[in-house]
């Protein structure tokens, strides 16, 4: 059976990482038209980059917490797809194995020319004047607003695989993320985590929302993906 987790920074709320739209922190302080697109990029390089910077030393300094882990243990009894809006790694370093990342990853820098020449990058400071071996500037490896989502295709193929969707601490007013939960078989069972869930209209999916903190609920929601698994190949 097959489980997708749709997450969004919700999930890693209570590693101490902000959320986009909750009050205070980081994205209170900027303004997206200033370090997320790639207008920004062209006309103040080096601000974008001092910014990720400092994106990418808070979340190397944090840990995954136990909705990350949960979603992870998930693999001992399911076949797991996350596909996150998250740039952080915390999925990965929670053990998820299967982690498509829509909006890129913080731990890694692309050429700014080829988006699919992505490398690694050694602990949290990328130097201003970074070139890839190709001789292009570097930038993040993440998607600006704006921007295509290269990831998109795969992600809908994965959604459309699904067996149960679970979607955790996500506004979903980001498209064309947001636009994922139209992709699902119909009759799939569809969990959303989030004290302040958003409200999906789905026509031909049962909606069971979980209005609790994402390391609260996810451990009984876990126990009881795994009694209606039982109950549907008749385990029991
Ligand atoms: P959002 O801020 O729009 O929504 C966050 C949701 O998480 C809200 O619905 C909120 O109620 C919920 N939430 C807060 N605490 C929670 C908890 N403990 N458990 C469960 N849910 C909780 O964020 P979004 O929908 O992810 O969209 C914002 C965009 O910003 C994404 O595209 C993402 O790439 C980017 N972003 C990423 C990170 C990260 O990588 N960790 C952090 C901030 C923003």
């Amino acid at each position: 059976m097959k489980i997708v987790v749709f997450t969004g920074s919700g999930v890693s709320a209570e590693s101490g990482i902000a959320t986009f739209r909750g009050s205070g922190g980081l994205w209170a302080e900027y303004r997206i038209e200033d370090v997320c697109t790639p207008q920004a990029l062209a006309k103040d390089r080096e601000r974008v980059i001092k910014f990720y910077n400092m994106r990418r030393r808070e979340i190397l300094s944090k840990e995954p917490n136990i909705a990350h882990k949960t979603i992870s243990l998930l693999e001992e009894y399911f076949d797991v797809e996350v596909v996150t809006q998250n740039i952080d790694d915390l999925h990965e370093r929670a053990g998820s194995k299967n982690v498509t990342h829509l909006h890129g990853e913080i731990v890694k820098l692309r050429s700014s020319t080829d988006e699919s020449a992505v490398v690694p990058i050694d602990g949290w400071e990328q130097n201003v004047n970074e070139r890839h071996q190709d001789g292009s500037l570097l930038r993040p490896f993440v998607v600006f607003f704006g921007e295509a989502v290269p990831m998109l295709e795969k992600a809908i193929d994965i959604v459309s695989k699904a067996d149960i969707f679970l979607v955790v601490g996500t506004s979903l007013e980001v498209y064309p993320a947001a636009s994922l939960v139209n992709y699902l078989k119909p009759g799939v069972p569809v969990y959303v985590v989030d004290p302040e869930a958003p409200y999906l209209k789905l026509k031909y999916n049962p909606v069971k929302y979980i209005r609790e903190k994402a390391s609260e609920a996810m451990p009984e929601l876990m126990e009881e993906l795994k009694r209606y698994s039982d109950d549907i190949s008749g385990n029991n």
